[in-house]
C-alpha cells in the first residue's frame, strides 16, 4: 500500500464508522467551537451531525488501531508486522 502525504492528520469518526480526514487546522476550529455546534461542516466533504460523531483523534492513533484490529503488531525496532509474522529485527533482517 501507498502512504500518501497528507495535512489531515485528524480523523473524525461516525458511529456508522466513516472515517473523515481533517486538517489540524479544521481540528482547531471544531474543537473550539464544539460546545456550540450542532452540526460540523468539512469544508469539500459535507456535513455531520454532531451526535452521530464516536470520536475525534489523531489520524495516526486511529491507523495504529485499524493495524492493531487486524492482528498487526509494532516489534520494539518500531515496525509493523503481520499477524503471525516473526520479527527478524533482532537477527538483522532489514524491513522497509
Ligand atoms: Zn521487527
Amino acid at each position: 500500500m501507498k502512504t500518501e502525504i497528507t495535512n489531515k492528520t485528524y480523523c473524525i469518526i461516525t458511529n456508522y464508522g466513516n472515517k473523515l480526514y481533517i486538517t489540524e487546522e479544521q481540528y482547531n476550529n471544531i474543537s473550539k467551537n464544539f460546545g456550540e455546534m450542532e452540526h460540523i461542516e468539512i469544508a469539500g466533504q459535507g456535513i455531520v451531525n454532531k451526535k452521530y460523531i464516536v470520536m475525534i483523534a489523531k489520524a495516526s492513533e486511529i491507523k495504529k488501531d485499524d493495524r492493531e484490529r487486524k492482528g498487526e503488531w509494532k516489534c520494539q525496532y518500531g515496525h509493523w508486522h503481520k499477524r503471525g509474522e516473526k520479527c527478524g529485527h533482532a537477527e538483522g533482517a532489514k524491513y522497509i
